[in-house]
């Protein structure tokens, strides 16, 4: 028999602005099922998206980690200093006709599908476009570890996505699968809201024959009208002065019952405990956790 390969996950934020309770959950989320493993666990600055990062960022989002004790395996990985991969892959896709030019407008679509406009149509490097993927009507099956078996039947051309931007800004969709690979992740534990992508995830992997990780989407902490925490919705910074009170509160929220004598246990303790005890299967089947079930 094989030997089971060791874990590795990661936790990939935008430096969108400082950490909130969310993304800290999250976070611990994916540590806790690294770490519980004995894997490694890797941190990637997703700054692609050049527009959106918001300077000192990384600073703040690196500070909190290491707050809340978790500490990341190997040095910090920056999307944004890994376009000429990224280049490169596009490059052999194109000349493999994985990939082609698209030169609408945002205006020209209505809707997120794609009726395929430019599939067929030869554009000329000069013009500015967008490269997106030829999709086909393949099943796109997996198993997440929380959420259950998921099937997704891709439908070509609606679902020509883009992997690099008429801005020149690489697509999250493309990049992800690309780092996820060269830093040999095999298990991504990220939010619920980002199950709808795995299917082009896993597409992209296919046609590049790249392995498929492991999925666990947890759940995503909402507020009191259901929406996700989020900067847009005025999330706030977590609040650095007593970490252990809120990885209790997380813990709590992850449905770990930690026990009551370690509410006020310093984060090491509360972590080792949480190491050692970590069980996902509470979580089965949840897609959001009102924030405000915390006392
Ligand atoms: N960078 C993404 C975000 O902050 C997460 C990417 C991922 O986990 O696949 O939402």
């Amino acid at each position: 028999m094989q030997d089971k390969q060791p874990v590795i996950g990661r936790f990939a934020p935008s430096p969108t602005g400082p950490l909130h309770f969310g993304s800290l959950y999250t976070a611990l989320a994916s540590f806790l099922d690294a770490r519980s493993q004995q894997g490694q666990w890797l941190l990637r600055i997703d700054d692609l998206d050049t527009p959106r990062n918001i300077k000192g960022s990384i600073e703040s989002i690196l500070t909190t980690l290491a707050i809340f004790g978790l500490h990341w395996d190997g040095s910090v990985v920056y999307q944004s200093r890994q376009q000429a991969i990224y280049d490169e892959i596009l490059d052999d896709m194109q000349a493999l006709q994985l990939i082609y030019r698209c030169a609408c407008s945002r205006r020209m679509l209505v809707s997120d599908s794609y009726p395929g406009y430019c599939k067929n149509r030869v554009i000329s490097i000069d013009t500015p476009h967008a490269l997106r993927v030829k999709t086909d009507q393949r099943v796109i099956n997996f198993h997440d570890e929380l959420q259950g078996d998921m099937t997704h039947q891709l439908t070509d051309p609606y679902e020509d996505f883009i992997v690099k931007r008429k801005d020149q800004v690489i697509a999250y969709q493309f990049a992800v699968v690309i780092d996820d690979d060269r830093q040999g992740v095999n298990q991504v534990v990220r939010g619920f809201d980002l199950l709808d992508s795995t299917p082009k995830q896993i597409y992209l992997q296919q046609l590049l024959g790249l392995p498929t990780p492991l999925y666990m989407h947890v759940p995503i902490i909402v507020d009191q009208q259901g929406y996700k925490l989020s900067k847009q919705t005025g999330a706030n910074a977590v609040d650095l002065t007593h970490p252990e009170f809120i990885l209790f509160e997380l813990l709590v929220l992850l449905k770990q019952q930690p026990p009551l004598e370690l509410q006020h246990a310093p984060v090491k303790e509360l972590l080792d405990w949480a190491v050692v005890h970590w069980n996902p299967a509470p979580l089965k089947k949840v897609c959001k956790i009102f924030a405000s079930t915390v006392d």
